[in-house]
């Protein structure tokens, strides 16, 4: 009932947390997960990486070290793929389920867009 509060003082990171500690070897899992992959699994970009749970930590507290749920996605300026893909664009308690499918079919998207590229004429033109 006094969450409202404690998204005033800490926000966004305490919504990420959904008010729970994270252990202790979190975040030295999540430098090594990034080291391992080094790009974003939606855009390959390779900056402002981070390790998304698929489930989240707030509901699967006990997946937090697992690394079949964790996913490396960006959390850039103008596109934010954790954000976006991850959590649905909603806020950070939602989640997305289906996130690997989606980001397969980003993924396949991007993969046959890029032969017709230049094939594409503009009709104005
Ligand atoms: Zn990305
Ligand atoms: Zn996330």
């Amino acid at each position: 009932m006094f969450n409202w509060i404690f998204n005033l003082i800490w926000g966004e990171e305490w919504q990420k947390l959904g008010g729970m500690k994270r252990s202790p070897k979190w975040s030295a899992l999540q430098k090594q997960l990034v080291k391992e992959h080094p790009f974003c699994s939606a855009c390959l970009k390779t900056k402002n990486l981070i390790a998304h749970h698929k489930k989240p930590f707030s509901l699967f507290p006990e997946l937090e070290l697992e690394k079949s749920n964790i996913l490396i996605l960006c959390e850039g300026s103008v596109v934010n793929c954790h954000f976006l893909w991850g959590h649905c664009f909603l806020n950070w308690k939602s989640y997305n389920e289906n996130v690997e499918r989606d980001i397969q079919i980003i993924t396949n998207l991007r993969n046959n867009a890029q032969p017709k590229k230049e094939s594409f004429k503009n009709p104005s033109q």
